[in-house]
């Protein structure tokens, strides 16, 4: 795939001549949406390191900084995820080496700390202030660079992280710094995304570059064992081994203007809202209307290879997987082929008996996401051709997948996944489209296809419009104890996904289910304080669902109906509220369906207070397994 931005929480470092303080803060600012529970910054002060850090939002480390400033022009600056080590103020990074000198961030996992620490507390090193993982590499590379020789302190730092991370098993982004060594920096990367932000006389590093997309849009995107030492004038990459490399500097795409809230009280609202111009690019130029199909490029597929796929996986986690089980009654619908959804964690690790002429996919907003990472790197190494459906430019899956077909769909903020969803949606239509009309579907069919296609956007306009409809929908079951969520068909799916937006960011009990399982189990839920949502298009299972609902309301279970065409006639007498979308083509009207449970978790989440962007325990780009 062609060169992207890249994305993940964590990370910010700055060598230039303003004060760091500030442009750290703001860059952690920019990242905050990432989800994160505990921030800090080190910043060198002449001779040594300030350094500030504490559990919690970046506002509180923002008023330590306040209340003791740290000066300085160069300095690191990270949000914590902890994986290892309570979250507490001396897990937060950065952390300091055994000398105090050395003052290091990362994001990822060091796998093999323990067997690491014992090493240096052997060789006498008994000076940890914490229980985090991150905090032995820092003195590991200390207690390198005390042993290394040499009067080039910038080479002893570069060789010290160098010989520390060839010892190091698992993941990480870093950055590290020396007070002895004014103006430098030295960062790394393997598994956790890192770029490079080339400003004038002032360089950037940062896990992803909306962080410092507000001082410069150029950027290098580091690949995994790249090691980069940045002073302000100048920079270096070269490999963890030691070899030099070349790097392009590429332009980023978006500017700190696009990530902004503008009127939207939130970033997922505005999300949701921007979904009939994100559909509408996830199919910009991707249409034939000669041809009644699809066109993909970047699957880098010739039209014989195309031809001879026997079967479909589609891997992923969370709202990308819910996205995948759409796409497998999509293609096996408009393809005729075979399809399998994987989650991306489960996939990677069983002996999945693949056959021959298996095309997989790996679906990911980020691109960073580590379980659909590995099922990837899994499904390459055993010679299966694996590409990636990815909104970030230049992440790591887009960059390691033999091709594939990216989003288009701007940065998004929102910990809980909207618009990436409907433009996956989108892209594996256009996947499904492009291999049926290789094998059994019509141009008639093709055609009906596009032409359902390019009414969606104006389509989306009007569900955006039932918002106020939804929130006094919200308003009525605030005091609900949970929700359940039932579909059927290609609006199974949309069931898994609207429960999963309503756990995210109510926090409320929820569950997705196919409707007929309601007789199998779910049904003993049933009751008045659990209002169960029905996807119930009018389509060739409405009359099916309607038996679902009925065994419902026998039950005295509140329902609220999201339908379409006849439905609401039919639902009359059933559903407490109905929510009408237009009506559209059955395979497509997942794209419909999922937006007023999108908004229905929203309101409900407004209502009871919750922190919407930024749900308790969620991290946007989930870079650990
Ligand atoms: N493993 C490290 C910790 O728990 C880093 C986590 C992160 O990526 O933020 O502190």
């Amino acid at each position: 795939m062609a060169t992207f931005t890249s994305n993940m929480c964590g990370i910010v470092g700055y060598v230039g001549r303003s004060q760091a303080a500030p442009i750290l803060l703001d860059g952690l600012r920019r990242l905050e949406y990432r989800g994160y529970d505990s921030a800090g910054v080190a910043i060198v002060d002449g001779d040594h390191v300030e350094m500030r850090k504490c559990a919690g939002r970046i506002a509180s480390l923002a008023k330590l900084i306040s209340q003791k400033p740290a000066a300085g022009s160069y300095g690191i600056s990270h949000t914590r995820w902890a994986t290892h080590g309570k979250v507490n103020d001396e897990n937060a990074h950065p952390h300091f080496d055994a000398t105090g000198k050395i003052a290091l961030v990362h994001n990822g996992v060091i796998e093999n700390y323990q067997a690491l620490k014992e090493q240096l507390i052997q060789n006498g090193d008994t000076n940890f202030r914490s229980d985090t993982d991150t905090e032995v590499l820092a003195h590991l590379i200390g207690s390198i660079y005390g042993q290394l020789e040499g009067k080039d302190s910038k080479a002893r730092l570069v060789n010290a992280t160098r010989a520390a991370l060839k010892q190091v098993i698992g993941t990480y982004g870093i950055a590290v710094v020396h007070s002895d060594i004014p103006n430098f920096m030295v960062g790394a990367r393997r598994g956790s995304p890192l770029v490079l932000g080339v400003g004038k006389d002032e360089n950037f590093l940062a896990s992803d570059v909306s962080a410092i997309v507000a001082h410069t849009r150029d950027a290098v995107y580091l690949n995994d064992f790249d090691l980069v030492a940045l002073e302000r004038d100048k920079f270096e990459i070269s490999s963890i081994d030691g070899a030099v490399g070349q790097h392009a500097v590429s332009k980023v795409e978006f500017s700190a203007e696009d990530i902004k809230k503008g009127d939207y009280p939130h970033y997922m609202l505005k999300e949701i809202c921007e979904q009939a111009d994100t559909v509408r690019d996830a199919m910009r130029g991707r249409l034939t209307y000669e041809e009644c199909t699809a066109k993909l490029g970047g699957l880098n597929m010739t039209p014989p290879e195309l031809r001879d796929v026997a079967r479909v996986v589609l891997t992923g986690c969370g709202t990308a997987l819910h996205a995948g089980r759409v796409g497998e009654y999509l293609i096996e619908r408009l393809a005729n082929i075979p399809v399998e959804v994987e989650f991306a964690s489960e996939y990677r690790h069983r002996n999945t008996p693949m056959t021959e002429r298996t095309l997989v996919f790996a679906i990911s907003q980020s691109g960073e996401t580590a379980d659909t990472l590995g099922a990837l790197r899994e499904s390459r190494r055993k010679g299966y051709r694996t590409l990636g459906i990815c909104n970030n430019v230049a992440s790591t899956i887009a960059r390691e997948s033999d091709g594939g077909v990216y989003m288009h769909a701007g940065p998004e903020i929102g910990v809980a996944a909207t618009k990436s969803f409907t433009s996956q949606l989108v892209i594996l239509t256009l996947i499904g489209l492009l291999l049926g009309r290789m094998r059994q579907l019509s141009t008639a069919e093709g055609k009906r296809m596009i032409d359902a296609l390019e009414a969606l956007p104006g389509q989306i306009e009007e569900v955006l419009k039932l918002s106020d409809q939804i929130k006094s929908i919200a308003k009525k079951y605030v005091d609900v104890s949970g929700m359940l969520f039932f579909g059927r068909q290609f609006n199974y799916p949309i069931a898994l996904e609207g429960a999963l937006k309503m756990k995210e960011i109510t926090y409320l009990f929820a569950e997705g289910h196919p409707s007929a399982e309601l007789k199998h189990g779910i049904i003993a839920l049933v009751r008045p304080d659990l209002p169960s949502i029905f996807i119930a298009p009018d389509d060739a299972v409405l009359s099916k669902n309607l038996n679902n609902i009925e065994q419902v309301k026998a039950r005295k279970g509140p329902i609220i109906a999201v339908t379409s065409g006849n439905g609401a006639k039919q639902l009359k007498d059933l559903a407490a509220d109905i929510i009408e979308v237009p009506d559209v083509i059955d395979c497509l009207s997942p794209v419909l369906t999922v937006i007023p449970l999108q908004l229905l978790a929203y309101h409900l989440a407004v209502e009871l207070g919750r922190d919407v962007d930024k749900p308790r325990n969620l991290a946007k780009s989930v870079t650990v397994e």
